[in-house]
């Protein structure tokens, strides 16, 4: 294997090839051996899985997967990057390399065709402004995936992790931890990459459950109710719930809710665990049914 962690050997590689980094298309490659050994302990990836990798860069993690004997794919939106890649991989047969926009690909398309719909393992590290909104989409579209291990901006990496109470908890740590278990992987500081990046990371595995830990009769109105009472964070439950999506349900209805589901008023949504939010919408369904349909 190339020594692709080597500042001195990826420099000689950009240059014989022309590269010019892009800094829209976030590409900071790393040069830390033990940074791309933890986040392989972190993927878990053996012999035989399938892994998706998105954003293979020059190829760092990517070797290794595919000499752990994985099945690879790897999705890289930079054509110039595609010539480079075919030097330092070859051409495995263990591995595809797709010239693609993550963001614009269909993704159940794409495993059903390599993968043949089989569930398979997510390794990416991506510019940060995408990967929140790609981690959703593998979330909520139901794709097969196991794991899905992420190098993230440090504090998305807190929210996501984060405990009721904390000060990083809020929706996300709820929409995330209603599919996944988040585990911290490992910290990142930004000397790792070259180019050096303005922001450390973490690098999360977000292990998919077999069942949401919480049975919610309705998932869109859970998830409304979990973004109404973070809408400020320093109001009560009832202030939250009495402005915005739900105001048409009026204070007393709230309140009626809230007793129902054995929640103080006063409390404020940060101090809420997934299981009262669960009880709260619950209660909730069939008077905010029976709103939506005599006002529509
Ligand atoms: N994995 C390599 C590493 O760790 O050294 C490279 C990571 S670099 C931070 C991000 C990579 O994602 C770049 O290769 C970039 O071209 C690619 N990328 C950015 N946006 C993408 C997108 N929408 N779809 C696919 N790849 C993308």
């Amino acid at each position: 294997m190339k020594p692709l962690t080597s500042p001195k050997v990826i420099r000689e590689i950009l240059e014989r090839h022309n590269f010019k980094f892009s800094k829209s298309l976030g590409q900071n490659f790393l040069i830390d051996r033990n940074i791309v050994e933890k986040i392989m302990e972190g993927a878990q990836v053996t012999q035989g899985d399938r892994v998706l990798e998105i954003g293979p860069g020059i190829g760092t993690l990517t070797q290794e997967f595919v000499s752990k004997g994985a099945e690879v794919v790897a999705v890289e939106i930079d054509k110039n990057l595609l010539p480079i890649l075919e030097e330092t991989l070859g051409s495995p047969p263990n591995l595809t390399i797709v010239h693609g926009d993550i963001l614009k690909i269909d993704i159940h398309q794409l495993i059903n065709e390599y993968f043949e719909g089989k569930d398979f393992k997510v390794v990416a590290n991506l510019p940060y402004y995408i990967t929140t909104p790609i981690i959703m989409r593998f979330l909520e579209e139901h794709l097969p995936f196991t794991t899905l291990t992420v190098m993230i901006q440090k504090e998305v990496a807190q929210r996501m992790a984060a405990e009721p109470g904390q000060k990083e908890y809020g929706s996300l740590s709820i929409a995330v931890q209603y599919y996944t278990k988040p585990r911290i992987v490992c910290k990142v500081p930004s000397s790792v990459f070259m180019p050096r990046p303005k922001v450390d990371s973490i690098v999360i595995a977000l292990d998919r459950l077999d069942e949401p830990p919480v049975k919610v009769y309705d998932r869109d109105l859970f998830f409304k109710l979990v973004k109404a009472a973070f809408a400020k964070r320093r109001k009560t439950i009832v202030n939250n719930l009495t402005s915005g999506e739900f105001q048409e349900l009026g204070r007393e209805k709230v309140l009626e809710i809230l007793e129902n589901s054995g929640i103080d008023p006063t409390r404020r949504g940060e101090t809420l665990d997934m299981q009262e939010f669960a009880n709260i919408a619950n209660n909730m369904r069939d008077i905010y049914s029976k709103l939506k349909t005599s006002g529509e």
